[in-house]
């Protein structure tokens, strides 16, 4: 008999209790992945990339463990009866997700094998899990803050449940789908700068950890806004595989809170772990209002009117919409798979409010092509500048990006990085290279459309929803 581990987005060794639970069982262990292309959001093209490197990450690790890890393709109810009667496997073990995609695997395997073989499901992705966490009217929070202060009063450590110190098996045989077939990559170029960027994989996401509480953390507070600068962890890619545990980013943080040695320690951790928190704030979201990922939250916005221009949309997926900030963002986000949190905010106020196009449009594009593409993520963050989620921006809040480029960027540095056709361009010209355009001095585009008109424009139709 065998016990098997289903990994999902937890792609990892330490602090797993799925892959714990079944080398406790004392049994001899199996692995699999399971890629479900028939989900309602399938993996775009830069999470493939990712996820093919972090099994391969994966596959070494648990090797050394005596594990070995299959990687196999279709709906998990089918695939784990296979492997159950093919590995003479008693129990399995997985670690919950609370996405719509992911809570209709776990009950569609519960309900068709939980007569064959015993199943453990245990909680793995969260501080908290949602249905354990509501507010004092037992409902879902829906406003950001009162979430924010109930998470922060009740949260300490955690226990991080592990894999026992040098526990190691006598490898099984087993024969069952290889990495290779599951396709992920397709040998385009920009995969390879993918790989080459990042470290991808558990290791490479403790390093990060570390380098990010060891250097940037200490002004994190101050410096997360500026795009330029090393100022945010760039933690997201590993923390949406599962590469690194939440909880135990949080417990490791709890401790070193004390021994930590730099003036406004607390706050500027606790302006860090507040993201974490929103992070939270939006898996919580998504597992309540499981159609967000396609509904507006606000029901009014079910009447907006979007505009259809595919040609506008293709000059904003391009990084050619003539406003510097924002494509500078859009170059980031195509060359690398991933942009600032600051710049996400401006590029998606531009896609809805000044180009008026629809926030699945933007959703749909970041899907794509974001290493740390998260469906809960993702939804949150478009619906909030959309203004149709919950606790939302609110509906005038249209970033100028002319302005967000001149306070967050003023020296110039992000923009010349993206654009290099700007780099000679100094001061207000950088920032809005109208003239220089004009004069024929850079080859770059005029804006595509005129901000005060289509922030009139925006407000006109934003006005008409909110009656
Ligand atoms: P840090 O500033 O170091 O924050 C630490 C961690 O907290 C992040 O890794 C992330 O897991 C979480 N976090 C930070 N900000 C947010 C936030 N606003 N909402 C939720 N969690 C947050 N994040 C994703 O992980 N995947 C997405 O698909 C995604 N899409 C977004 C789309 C839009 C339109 C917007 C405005 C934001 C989106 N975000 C998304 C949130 C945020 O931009 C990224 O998490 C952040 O930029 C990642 O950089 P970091 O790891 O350096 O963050």
């Amino acid at each position: 008999m065998t016990a098997l581990v289903w990994f999902r987005n937890d792609l990892r060794i330490a602090d797993n209790p799925a892959l714990a639970g079944a080398a406790d069982s004392g049994k001899p262990v199996v692995a699999v992945y399971i890629l479900n292309q028939e989900r309602a959001w399938p993996l775009g093209g830069a999470s493939r990339v990712w996820l093919h490197e972090s099994l391969s990450r994966l596959s070494e690790s648990l090797l050394n463990l005596g594990i070995t890890l299959l990687c196999e393709q279709g709906q998990p109810d089918a695939v784990l009866a296979t492997l159950i009667e093919e590995l003479q496997v008693s129990e399995v073990h997985w670690n919950r997700e609370y996405d719509p995609d992911g809570v209709a695997e776990s009950s569609g395997v519960k309900s068709r094998l939980g007569e064959v073989c015993a199943l453990h499901s245990h909680a793995g992705g969260l501080l908290v899990e949602p249905f354990q966490f509501l507010n004092k009217s037992g409902e879902p929070y829906k406003v950001f803050t009162p979430f924010y202060k109930s998470i922060r009063a009740r949260l300490d450590y955690f226990e991080i449940p592990s894999v026992a110190p040098g526990w190691k098996q006598q490898r099984l045989e087993v024969r069952g789908g290889s990495l290779e077939q599951l396709n992920l990559l397709s040998g385009r170029a920009w995969e390879q700068e993918i790989r080459r960027q990042w470290r991808i994989g558990e290791a490479g996401a403790w390093e990060s950890f570390e380098r990010f509480t060891n250097v940037a953390l200490e002004a994190y507070g101050l410096e997360r806004d500026f795009p330029a600068r090393p100022s945010t962890s760039q933690l997201s890619p590993h923390l949406h595989f599962g590469e690194l545990s939440v909880q135990r980013v949080w417990t490791h943080l709890a401790e070193r809170q004390a021994s930590i040695d730099f003036a406004g320690q607390e706050e500027q951790i606790w302006s860090w772990l507040r993201q974490l928190v929103w992070r939270e704030f939006s898996h919580h979201l998504l597992y309540h209002f499981p159609t967000s990922a396609e509904q507006p939250l606000n029901a009014r916005f079910t009447e907006m009117e979007w505009s259809e221009d595919i040609t506008r949309l293709a000059l904003w997926q391009k990084g050619r919409t003539g406003y510097p900030l924002v494509d500078a963002g859009m170059r980031q986000l195509w060359q690398t798979g991933w942009m600032h949190n600051r710049v996400r905010m401006v590029v998606a106020s531009f896609l809805t409010k000044h180009l008026g196009i629809h926030w699945l449009q933007g959703a749909r594009w970041f899907w794509d092509t974001l290493i740390d593409a998260d469906l809960a993520n993702n939804t949150m963050g478009w619906q909030w500048v959309a203004g149709c989620g919950a606790d939302a921006a609110p509906y005038y809040r249209i970033f100028n990006p002319t302005l967000q480029s001149q306070k967050f960027d003023a020296d110039g540095g992000y923009i010349r990085r993206w654009i290099p056709e700007l780099r000679n361009l100094e001061g207000k010209e950088l920032h809005e290279p109208v003239k220089a355009v004009s004069a024929g001095v850079v080859n770059y585009p005029q804006p595509c459309v005129d901000h005060r008109e289509a922030r009139q424009a925006a407000l006109d139709r934003y006005q008409e929803i909110r009656g």
